[in-house]
């Protein structure tokens, strides 16, 4: 078990203190505490799989750093230029960068409840930034969920995902399927000239894509990037805001421990 709590240890704490109002901008966020959650986990641990519930329970939106600089990278912007080539061979983007995305991010309208940080903080500097953002309106993180699944295991969740490009939706070909591929009545889907035949989003029918990191190759440099420069910041927040789920296991069965977490 890593610094994270135990699925039965104690609650810890559920929301920020301190109401230091420095404008009355600010005084609206302090007012009442903002769930401030972050989703934490290496790539294919299920975040992007699991936010979408935790945002129809607490009607606040999932921030995904990873989706809005590929957002960037589409759009041909300064930001999406400067990341690029990072992004590609799997390291990971400035410090600078994210924080800036996600700084002006939070100050949007749909955070006013809260909001829920997936691939973000990353390095133990990013949550300091973060930290250091949030005290400005008296605030800081609620709470951390871990979903903490063995290196060997996310290979094959990582080379079967196919995303939905505009809502983040995450599918898989083996594990959760799109209904669309029930189509192709069990023929190898590899075999098939053009997979996006069978692979659309459940609630839009849309093509589904497959991103271009999503590749063993470029999985080594993300888990090592994870590794050395991601897990300090579980230690960063410290046991009483960390709560640790098993994600080596069924969807239904993580999502009930993440329920669990999520209950403010
Ligand atoms: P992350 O956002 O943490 O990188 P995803 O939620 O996109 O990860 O999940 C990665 C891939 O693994 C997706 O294809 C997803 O369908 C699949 N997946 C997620 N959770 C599980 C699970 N518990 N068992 C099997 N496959 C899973
Ligand atoms: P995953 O969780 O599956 O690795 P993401 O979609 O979160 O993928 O991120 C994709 C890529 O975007 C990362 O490999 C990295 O290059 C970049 N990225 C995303 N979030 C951050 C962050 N907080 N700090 C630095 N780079 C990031």
């Amino acid at each position: 078990m890593g610094p994270c709590l135990s699925k039965g240890s104690s609650e810890p704490n559920m929301r920020s203190s301190g109401n230091m109002f420095t404008s009355q901008a600010d005084a609206k966020y302090s007012a009442k505490s903002r769930n401030i959650l972050i989703l934490f986990g290496p790539p294919g641990a299920g975040k992007g799989t699991h936010a979408p519930k935790i945002v129809d329970k607490l009607s606040i939106p999932q921030l995904s750093t990873g989706d809005m600089l590929r957002a960037a990278v589409a759009a041909g912007t300064e930001v999406g230029k400067k990341a690029k080539a990072a992004m590609d061979s799997g390291a990971l983007v400035t410090d600078e960068i994210v924080v800036g995305i996600i700084a002006d991010r939070i100050k949007e309208k749909d955070c006013v409840e809260g909001f829920i940080l997936d691939g973000f903080p990353r390095t133990l500097a990013q949550s300091k930034m973060l930290d250091k953002e949030l005290a400005k309106t008296g605030e800081a993180v609620s709470r951390v969920i871990e979903l903490s699944v063995p290196d060997a295991v996310l290979t094959e969740r990582i080379c079967g995902r196919w995303v939905h490009k505009s809502s983040g939706r995450s599918y898989h070909v083996k594990f959760n399927p799109p209904k669309s591929l029930a189509k192709l009545g069990g023929k190898d889907l590899n075999k098939e000239k053009d997979k996006t035949k069978w692979m659309k989003d459940d609630k839009t029918g849309e093509a589904l894509m497959q991103r271009s990191d999503d590749t063993a190759e470029a999985l080594v440099s993300r888990l090592d990037a994870y590794h050395k420069q991601t897990v300090p910041v579980l230690k960063h927040y410290g046991k009483k805001k960390c709560v640790a789920i098993d994600a080596n296991r069924d969807m239904d069965s993580i999502w009930a421990s993440i329920d669990k977490a999520t209950d403010f």
